[in-house]
């Protein structure tokens, strides 16, 4: 079964969220739980989702939907769980993600359905499937978790890269097109956040710790950023308070982006 609503009973709640119905792609750890717990306690009814079973970090007034959202019945599960769960949302976060470390020439048909089939395909259907319901509460708010490399290239990421541009562009079509339906379509770009996705390469490395302390200390703020960071920004971006920003990419890297490569040695 693609959906598999729990028993969950939405509350009203005060805060920068309150009265807000939020899904949020998945929400079993990293960004995306950071994201629905920081919602949740800002006033929002939120429902996420993952492939597995309810995640036991997610707290209890967060509703889980078992979801793979690279299958087309998994999207279409999600959306009626949510409608089944908040009813039609206002916020709709596509934070669900996956990177593989390859060249175009190593990368697979297999890869391409992978990473492109979650961090782009997905993110369109998710967009497809539920901004008619956000249109139809009067209006909300799109959040698109991109990254930085979107927008520079990291090495032997040639998928995820262009996956996130991807995410960047869509963004802003999002932005022009249905602006006159009140809906707003942002992208976060995360830089170096410490999360499992970005521990995976340091865990290959001969020297994980000293691979570590190397890349914290490139950031100009002297560590990676929290999933928590990216949480704050995405209820700025997500809220009322940023009622006429649209169409934009914020990035949140603790200044790595505006470093000048010409200096590595200054970070
Ligand atoms: P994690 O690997 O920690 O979490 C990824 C989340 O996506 C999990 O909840 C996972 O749930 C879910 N997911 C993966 N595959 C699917 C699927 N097929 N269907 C539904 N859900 C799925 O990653 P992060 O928290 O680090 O990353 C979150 C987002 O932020 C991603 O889009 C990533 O590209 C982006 N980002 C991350 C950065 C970083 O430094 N960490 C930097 C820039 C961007 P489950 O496995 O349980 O299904």
């Amino acid at each position: 079964m693609p959906g598999t609503p729990n028993s969950f009973a939405p509350t009203i709640k005060s805060g920068r969220l309150a009265g807000k119905r939020a899904c949020v792609t998945g929400g079993s750890r990293g960004i995306g739980l950071a994201i629905a717990e920081r919602f949740r306690r800002e006033g929002a009814n939120v429902v996420t989702c993952g492939r597995g079973d309810r995640p036991e970090a997610l707290s209890q007034d967060i509703g889980w939907i078992k979801a793979d959202l690279r299958r087309p019945e998994g999207i279409l599960g999600f959306r009626d769980d949510v409608m089944a769960l908040i009813g039609a949302p206002d916020i709709l976060v596509n934070n669900a993600g996956i990177r593989i470390e390859k060249t175009v020439v190593t990368s697979s048909y297999d890869d391409w359905d992978a990473v492109v089939g979650l961090n782009a395909k997905s993110v369109f259907a998710c967009c497809r499937a539920i901004l008619p319901a956000l249109v139809g509460r009067g209006g909300g708010a799109i959040l698109n978790i991109g990254s930085i490399a979107g927008l520079q290239a990291e090495p032997s990421m040639a998928l995820y890269n262009a996956s996130k541009a991807f995410v960047h562009g869509l963004t802003r079509s999002i932005a022009v097109d249905h602006g006159r339906d009140g809906i707003r379509c942002n992208a976060v770009c995360p830089g170096w956040i410490a999360t499992g996705m970005t521990d995976a390469p340091f865990i290959r490395t001969q020297d994980r710790d000293a691979a570590w302390a190397q890349a914290r200390a490139r950031p100009p703020v002297g560590r990676f950023g929290t999933p928590e960071n990216v949480a704050a920004a995405a209820l700025w971006l997500a809220s009322d308070e940023a009622a006429f920003v649209s169409g934009q990419m914020l990035i949140v890297d603790g200044g790595l982006t505006a470093a000048s490569p010409a200096r590595p040695d200054l970070f």
